[in-house]
């Protein structure tokens, strides 16, 4: 059974801005409408003229092009690819091996109603985070349209709702804090330094609320990394640097974030997870026993906005 809930246009034009003047003036036309997800029109905006469709239920916010890597993202998320993939999610062990973001959420005691992830791939954070029920609406945004086709897809076939967006994580059409959260996973470190911190400028820019998954910089990420190229003969995921928590909490400071929690990303907990059911249904995101210090391989953080009336930015934003 699908939701009965319908997408909530008002909800998407409250948030949107023109990704070219950065206006808010905008209109939205709905001229078709076949389902509930799936719906075509466009998004004028008043101030440029500039015009903006929507193609089966996805807002194409015209992405510059695809910056910070000349990996192509787009062939990476190949259709073929996401039709496994949707089997392969409705299992509960594929969405605990993600279970760090999950667990910090948690911790933190985040519940919000709408959160916005940036560089979604297939949305599998977002996915996690609604099955736990600590986001309501969930946007997802990518510059890859293939990614954001594949996450439509995953979320219609596990009965999820979400909005989907193209567009470029450097230059988000969202207007300031208009989300209670703003997350990413294997997101920051497809970046050079600059603009890295343009892209954590933008997670801080839209909500006052962040959460990030990031490669550490640490001997088991590297021996991960060999063993994938060796499996893959060669590696698929164009460029990646992680980087070390210090690096990570200055990225925030930046901003004028705190990192108030952390919690790390190990992958024996996550092959515990994948290959034993009876170990999931024993609530594992409150077990602390499998996480082992020595596979600890990415880290994830959650910042808040500093109340601070001098606010600073260290970075100029340049689009
Ligand atoms: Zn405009």
């Amino acid at each position: 059974m699908k939701h009965s809930i319908e997408l909530d246009i008002g909800n998407v034009m409250n948030k949107l801005i023109c990704p070219y003047c950065k206006s808010s003036q905008l209109m939205s036309h709905i001229y078709e409408k076949v389902d509930q997800y799936l719906f075509n029109g466009n998004i004028v905006c008043l101030s440029c003229h500039k015009q903006y469709p929507i193609v089966n239920g996805i807002f194409y916010m015209h992405p510059i092009k695809c910056r910070g890597t000349k990996h192509n993202w787009n062939k990476h998320y190949c259709l073929r690819k996401v039709n496994v993939d949707v089997r392969h999610f409705s299992d509960i062990r594929t969405f605990l091996t993600y279970f760090s973001l999950g667990r910090l959420a948690i911790k933190s005691g985040i519940r919000c109603n709408n959160s916005i992830e940036i560089g979604s791939g297939t949305g599998t954070y977002s996915l996690w985070l609604k099955k736990l029920k600590i986001i309501n609406n969930a946007y997802l945004v990518d510059v890859s349209e293939n990614a954001i086709k594949a996450s439509q897809e995953l979320f219609r076939e596990l009965d999820e709702k979400a909005y989907f967006v193209l567009a470029d994580g450097l230059a988000l059409p969202f207007r300031d804090k208009s989300f209670d959260l703003s997350l990413s996973g294997g997101l920051i470190e497809h970046f050079d330094e600059e603009e890295r911190q343009n892209i954590v400028h933008e997670h801080c820019r839209v909500s006052n609320k962040v959460l990030c998954q990031i490669p550490l910089n640490n001997p088991a990420y590297w021996v991960g990394r060999y063993l994938q190229c060796l499996f893959y003969r060669g590696w698929p995921f164009g460029y990646e640097k992680p980087s070390s928590l210090r690096e990570i909490e200055k990225m925030f400071s930046a901003e004028n974030f705190l990192v108030e929690f952390v919690s790390y990303h190990d992958l024996l907990t996550a092959a515990a997870f994948r290959l034993s059911k009876k170990f999931c249904e024993r609530n594992p995101l409150k077990n602390k026993g499998y996480v082992n210090k020595i596979f600890r391989h990415e880290v994830v953080v959650y910042a808040y906005e500093r109340h601070n009336r001098n606010k600073r930015h260290a970075y100029e934003k340049k689009f």
